[in-house]
């Protein structure tokens, strides 16, 4: 006998739980790609997209997960032996500095470690340093998603100004886009990456960069920019097929169109909301099940922590364990310790994580975190009490 039969439940950090209607919106016969309905309904997702990430400037879109969205976003603002800061703060922001270096851009690391937002005093020291401006861009995420944390994007544009600058912001969002509040215009972010498969809903397989016009004048001399990330003809296609550089990812495009309706019907404020009170109730079982035992949150500070995804501690082997039995005795799929580790076995047994983001609400909170508390019970793994009783407050608080 397993309790896990039924619906299963995946709480991983990305790809994200993906609603019915978008699915439905994609079970359907191959479209034309030259003309009619696809066209018209591809255009409408520009708008759209721009005022989720709540920008007036531009948007290229791909066929690519982030990884590809990185790579874009370099392609069209670096030049073979240019210099970037890189400003870690987990397994992702180096990841993106890694694909700059292949390209043969020359990376200044700053790493915060794997509990810690960005120092803004150690950025501003790199940069005054930085005397003849060599430094074209800085890297960050908004929120790296191997530690949870969230990185206040208004404070290293502030750095940038305090110090005169003129290095291109570059944010990586595709953890929180659509879960924790974004503002591209208004926080003065020059580029900003993220791939529909998180807080978009949408089955993996399509990246978005959005560019101001300064970062599009640097595009104008950028020598690593290539002919598939080229940003310039999937801006303002002249032809259908320049958004794409080839055929449409016709399906995906049915999808997210649905995703992004689901979002603005909503309200963009109100998602985030949903997502603020979401994160909060299992932040509240988290500190309940500490009381009494190994099980911590990983970001100590609740205002540097993401409301899309919770990275734990619990020691290894327990993390590990904790999945295991979650998935086969309870139907439910959480994300591993990814990044958490050692160099030479990076994801930790000791680490596990909760995805909180996108099509998600109380009712699947409650089901996961108790699905948690079972498992910390059945494995005999030492935990305080009460940590349902904690979640279902805050729900019931909207607090
Ligand atoms: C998921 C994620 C990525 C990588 O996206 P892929 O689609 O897996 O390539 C990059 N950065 C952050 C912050 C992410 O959460």
């Amino acid at each position: 006998m397993s309790l896990s039969n039924g619906r299963h439940t995946l709480a991983i950090p990305g790809p994200s739980v993906i609603p019915e209607a978008v699915l439905q919106a994609m079970h359907r016969p191959a479209p034309n790609i030259y003309t009619g309905a696809l066209i018209d309904m591809t255009h409408s997702l520009v708008p759209d997209l721009k005022s989720i990430a709540r920008t007036g400037h531009h948007v290229a879109m791909y066929i690519a997960n982030g990884h590809g969205s990185w790579e874009a976003a370099l392609s069209n603002t670096m030049s073979r032996g240019d210099k970037i800061l890189v400003l870690a703060t987990g397994r992702f922001c180096l990841g993106w500095g890694e694909i700059a270096n292949r390209m043969g851009v020359e990376t200044q690391i700053l790493d915060f470690g794997r509990a810690s937002d960005i120092d803004t005093d150690a950025m501003a020291e790199a940069l005054k340093a930085d005397k003849f401006h060599e430094i074209k861009a800085v890297l960050a995420v908004q929120v790296d998603t191997s530690t949870s944390v969230k990185n206040d994007v208004t404070a290293l544009r502030k750095v940038l100004d305090d110090i005169g600058h003129p290095a291109l912001l570059m944010i990586d969002s595709i953890a929180c886009l659509g879960c924790d509040a974004f503002e591209m215009d208004a926080w003065g972010v020059d580029v900003m990456v993220t791939g529909c498969q998180k807080g978009l809903m949408t089955p993996p397989g399509m990246s978005f960069v959005f560019f101001n016009d300064k970062a599009d004048a640097v595009r104008e001399t950028a020598n690593c920019v290539s002919h598939y990330w080229d940003w310039r003809p999937r801006m303002a296609p002249e032809m259908y097929f320049q958004y794409w550089d080839g055929t449409a990812p016709t399906h995906h495009l049915y999808g997210l169109r649905v995703a992004l309706d689901m979002i603005i019907e909503e309200g963009l404020e109100a998602v985030w909301a949903r997502h603020q009170t979401l994160a909060h109730g299992v932040w509240a079982a988290c500190d309940a099940w500490g009381q009494g035992g190994p099980l911590a949150m990983n970001i100590k500070d609740p205002s540097k922590r993401s409301h899309a995804v919770t990275s734990i501690g619990i020691g290894a082997p327990y993390g590990t364990q904790l999945r295991t039995w979650l998935t086969q005795e309870a139907g439910v799929t959480l994300g591993i310790g990814l990044g958490m580790g050692t160099d030479e076995d990076p994801n930790s047994d000791g680490y596990f994580r909760i995805g909180h983001m996108g099509h998600v609400n109380a009712h699947m909170m409650l089901g996961t975190l108790g699905a948690i508390d079972a498992g910390l019970k059945a494995l005999e793994i030492p935990h305080g009490p009460n940590a349902i009783e904690a979640a279902s407050t805050v729900y019931a608080k909207r607090a």
